[in-house]
């Protein structure tokens, strides 16, 4: 079974899927890892970023990989902690916009999500990389909120420059993030982690009966 968990940044995606997958017994595939890893890989190699289809070669020859740990690896390198800079949130939207780049990643995607039961977490999956995805959800919660949360997690950076660098990724991932068809509508604001996972895991347990 594939669950599908949408929605823009700080809507409360990573940690729902990550608390969803480990109460299920699911696999968990983090697809915004992906196009950050490869955005990684590009900055090191001076590849400008304008470059479709560079990028997207990039992508087919170093396939991002996943350790049961959590931990992300491209080209053999261990990104898990690089990839979660800011520089890197905000140039991945240049890199994630070229529809080369999407279907390399969306191919692997869907490979990666073909074994067995998982959540994936990302902006397209119940739209395009899973739509037959049994249960898909989408994430929003109101701009102030999204900004809290991102300033726990990028500690070092001014509230202010991060609404900022909010608004500018919303704008520039807008044309692909989907709210799928048949998407169920969760706004995270003021609810709590164990409220949202337990409303998820409630349908999935729900359409596996
Ligand atoms: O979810 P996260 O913030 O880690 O995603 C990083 C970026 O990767 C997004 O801002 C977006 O540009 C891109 N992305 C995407 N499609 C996905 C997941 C992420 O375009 N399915």
């Amino acid at each position: 079974m594939i669950v599908a968990i949408d929605g823009p940044a700080g809507a409360g995606k990573s940690t729902t899927a990550r608390a969803l997958a480990e109460r299920l017994g699911f696999r968990y595939l983090d697809t915004g890892a992906m196009y950050r890893a490869l955005t990684w890989l590009a900055l090191q190699r001076e590849l400008p970023l304008d470059r479709g289809a560079e990028l997207a070669e990039l992508a087919q020859a170093h396939p991002v990989e996943f350790n049961g740990e959590g931990r992300v690896q491209i080209d053999g390198t261990d990104v898990t902690s690089s990839i979660r800079d800011v520089r890197i949130d905000r140039v991945v939207p240049v890199v994630a916009r070229h529809q080369e780049v999407r279907e390399v990643m969306r191919d692997r995607q869907r490979a990666l999500g073909a074994a067995g039961d998982v959540v994936i977490e990302g902006r397209d999956i119940g739209a395009v990389v899973a739509p037959d995805a049994a249960v898909k959800v989408y994430l929003e919660a109101d701009p102030e909120e999204r900004a809290r949360r991102r300033v726990a997690e990028r500690p070092g950076i001014g509230a202010d420059a991060l609404v900022t660098d909010l608004k500018l990724r919303d704008s520039r991932d807008a044309a692909n993030t989907h709210l799928a068809e048949g998407a169920i509508l969760i706004d995270t604001t003021g609810l709590t982690l164990d409220d949202v996972v337990s409303r998820i895991a409630a349908i999935v347990e729900e359409r596996r009966a």
